[in-house]
């Protein structure tokens, strides 16, 4: 898309906004509060809104990048990731992390759900591949995800022995999705049931009992709000939600709601990954058909998934300055799932005067197994055809957190139920990545948007 295009399709974008100080009495008490309004925040309030209950999103960004906003983001790292601005990877602004996403959709592998049964590590998912993939079709028509174009003849579908297929990508280019995401939902940012305040920075949740009931709100010029319903859902992504939950601490949640089993920003995971960009000839070129973006699970669903984990092989082909093309080679890893990877709260504290979340995160001797193996499987696809104008380089994060209130069918064992409902409470429910037990070597978003739309039929037969 060029600057022309994006430009109009700005304009178009028509989101009725309200801002809290130009609200009414009654607009403080709806049916629904959600906190967010990322992909996941948009199909729970698309749902929810389209089954008659009146929906109040609340969005700490607006509808502009803000570096005040995005600066509430900030996090203080004691991490494996180098990146000083890792709280660039989730954006605070309307539309959410789909703004920068790369819109690459590896779904769930069955032998993700049971890496503790089958292989003896991480955690199960207390849910079927059924719950997930039965979804899957409402969330690629959502992130407007198919299949790579382009021809890819089965004879030629292999590359140094590896098994290739179009990945499913988001066909909405670049920084246009989130604004394409509102735009072509007017069901969400018209509703009449909906209504979409910005510069609503949630900054506790109150409970009563073990009802949520309120919404503590400020604004960027520090006024104070409080929004109540009776179910509140949070889907403010990987780390926000955890935090969320951290900084609600009261008498009777002392270290965060959901929390009563320690459970509460432990088994953080990312995906560190290998990569490696290389020059090809004609020869590579022709073998490999017109498909310029692909996947292989060649190295994902393997045997030895006991002592390593899975890796997914993904292909990107473009045309190089001055003639020829080169190719990104990327095996993303699985991390596993691990109590001492971990979110907490910082002595530091954000512009509203909240904690900041600090993130302990490291890679056990499986992960590094996983790295050591993908690097392997790299220098073999590279071999002696392909000239290398880069070294592969161990990058240590893909931009996926994950894990933090994951899902367990017993509150001993994890934050959420299998819907996403907070242990121990009967109204307060959480969407996205946070929930995952373990991360594959999938992209989280497809089975995120997935859960979510789980969650809201769930709301709606309850
Ligand atoms: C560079 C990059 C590339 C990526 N590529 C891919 C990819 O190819 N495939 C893939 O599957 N995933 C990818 N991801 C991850 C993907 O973007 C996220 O998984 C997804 O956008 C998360 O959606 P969400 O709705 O859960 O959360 P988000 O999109 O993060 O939305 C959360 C919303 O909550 C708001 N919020 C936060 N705190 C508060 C608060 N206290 N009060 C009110 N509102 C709040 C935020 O402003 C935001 O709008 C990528 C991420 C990055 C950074």
């Amino acid at each position: 898309m060029d600057r022309r295009h994006f430009l109009k399709l700005l304009g178009a974008l028509s989101v009725p906004l309200c801002h809290p100080g130009l609200l009414r009495a009654s607009d403080f008490s709806s049916d629904v509060l959600i906190i967010g309004a990322g992909a996941c925040a948009f199909v729970l309030a698309r749902e929810l809104g389209a089954s008659g209950a009146q929906v109040t999103i609340l969005e700490s960004g607006i509808k502009h990048y803000s570096p005040w906003h995005q600066a509430l983001n900030q996090l203080e790292m004691n991490s494996v990731i180098r990146e000083t601005d890792y709280h660039q990877s989730t954006r605070r602004q309307l539309g959410g992390t789909t703004w920068i996403w790369g819109g690459l959709c590896a779904p769930i592998q069955e032998s993700d759900l049971q890496t503790r049964t089958r292989f003896g590590y991480g955690a199960d998912w207390p849910i079927r591949l059924n719950d997930i993939q039965q979804h899957y079709g409402y969330a690629r028509e959502i992130l407007s995800a198919a299949p790579a174009e382009g021809q890819l003849p089965e004879e030629k579908s292999r590359f140094q022995g590896v098994r290739l297929e179009p990945a499913v990508v988001s066909r909405q280019p670049g920084v246009a999705r989130a604004l394409m995401m509102a735009a072509r939902y007017p069901e969400v940012t018209g509703h009449p049931n909906i209504r979409l305040i910005v510069d609503a920075s949630v900054r506790k949740i109150q409970m009563e009992g073990d009802r949520a009931t309120l919404c503590e709100v400020q604004t960027q010029a520090g006024r104070r709000h409080r929004f109540s319903a009776p179910l509140v859902i949070l889907a403010a992504g990987g780390v926000q939600n955890v935090r969320l939950l951290q900084l609600s601490a009261d008498r009777h949640y002392p270290t965060g709601i959901g929390n009563q089993s320690d459970h509460l920003g432990r088994h953080f995971m990312e995906h560190p990954d290998v990569a490696v960009v290389v020059d090809v000839g004609e020869e590579f070129s022709a073998d490999w058909g017109s498909v310029r973006n692909l996947f292989s699970f060649d190295f994902y669903n393997h045997s030895e998934r006991h002592a390593y984990g899975a890796i997914l092989l993904r292909m990107l082909k473009w045309d190089r300055d001055g003639g020829g093309e080169q190719v990104l080679l990327d095996l993303m890893c699985e991390q596993e799932a691990r109590p001492e990877n971990r979110l907490v709260l910082s002595d530091k504290k954000d512009a509203l005067g909240d904690p900041l979340p600090r993130l302990e995160h490291h890679l056990s001797l499986r992960d590094e197994a996983t790295l050591r193996q993908a690097h392997r499987r790299l220098k073999q696809l590279i071999g002696s055809r392909l000239h290398s104008s880069v070294q592969p380089v161990i990058r240590y994060n893909s931009h996926h957190p994950s894990g933090g209130t994951r899902m367990a069918e017993h509150p001993g064992d994890g934050v959420t139920d299998l819907y996403g409902r907070v242990h121990g409470t009967r109204n307060l429910y959480v969407a996205g990545s946070s929930l995952f037990p373990s991360n594959g070597a999938f992209h989280p978003t497809m089975t995120a948007v997935a859960l979510s739309k789980r969650l809201a039929d769930h709301l709606q037969k309850t």
